[in-house]
């Protein structure tokens, strides 16, 4: 397999922001979620994406994730228009963003849920198992992907709970289990809506120790958070969006001291 198909990446310009968000613009009936936001997000970086409820992230998100299509503007990864594919096609890209695990998916285990999420990598390729000659290729490649699932696990310090079923567990650790299927996609880049939602303090710290962790060896992160602590401890660089535009971004201790943040915060319905 060359570079190319290993990381599905086309053009990758080294130090090159591998997202960039130009112009978008999302209306809902007469609602408009997101009005001409244009960001980069840095190669290896972790930033923050904040701002009042109902300022537009979860759509902004949305959008770069294929799950709206957005009324105008550009979403591009890794120098490739992703404007107009669909989550998988990007996902397959390696931009992936966490998903809250659906109701289906409760009643089966933390292992289960790990296994369906290289069926769906896999997807049409399973006719290969079927032919005889590539047997012993796809046994192989599922027993490789089998020790990462269990990598994986272990990783996330939730190997105990393989056989729990996913609906059994805590916030917390369901949001490891988000985290963990999500890396499992070969992803480049993270896009974390509200990771630390319902999680408690000892499982926040290991999770954002992984995310440092994973940041190290080279993945890039967004990250929606509410916790502006969090945000301002991890981030090396916050946008932060009000009524559907981009208000104010930088470093984190500018925008702690910026007037116009400040005020959006208070005027909104924090
Ligand atoms: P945030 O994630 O920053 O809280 P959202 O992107 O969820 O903000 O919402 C931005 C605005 O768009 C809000 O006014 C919200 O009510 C509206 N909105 C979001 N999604 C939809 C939808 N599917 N249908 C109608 N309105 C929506
Ligand atoms: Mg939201």
């Amino acid at each position: 397999m060359s570079e190319t198909e290993a990381t599905g990446v086309e053009n990758p310009e080294e130090g090159a922001a591998p997202l960039e968000v130009s112009n978008l613009r999302k209306t809902f009936g007469g609602v408009v979620a997101v009005d001409d936001t244009s960001f980069s997000v840095e190669r290896g970086s972790i930033t923050g994406l904040i701002g009042p409820n109902g300022a537009g992230k979860s759509t902004t998100f949305n959008c770069i994730t294929g799950v709206h299509t957005p009324d105008s503007g550009r979403v591009v990864f890794e120098g490739e228009a992703i404007t107009n594919l669909n989550p998988n096609q990007i996902a397959g890209k390696g931009l992936v963003r966490t998903f809250q695990i659906a109701r289906e998916l409760s009643e089966m285990t933390v292992l289960e849920n790990m296994l369906l999420a290289f069926e769906n990598q896999q997807g049409e390729d399973l006719w290969r198992s079927v032919t005889p000659g590539l047997r012993k290729r796809v046994i192989e490649e599922e027993r490789a992907f089998l020790e990462r699932v269990w990598e994986t696990l272990e990783l996330f310090e939730i190997d105990h709970l393989a056989h729990e079923q996913a609906g059994n567990l805590s916030g917390g650790q369901r949001k490891l289990l988000e985290l963990s299927r999500a890396l499992l996609t070969d992803p480049e880049m993270l896009l974390l809506d509200e990771p630390m939602a319902g999680v408690n303090p000892s499982l926040e710290k290991k999770l954002l120790e992984r995310i440092h962790e994973l940041k190290a060896q080279g993945y890039t992160f967004l990250l929606v958070e509410h916790d502006m602590d969090v945000i301002m401890e991890n981030c090396e660089h916050v946008i932060v969006m009000h009524q559907g535009r981009v208000l104010s971004e930088g470093p984190p201790a500018a925008i702690q001291a910026d007037e116009q943040v400040i005020e959006a915060y208070l005027g909104g319905e924090v």
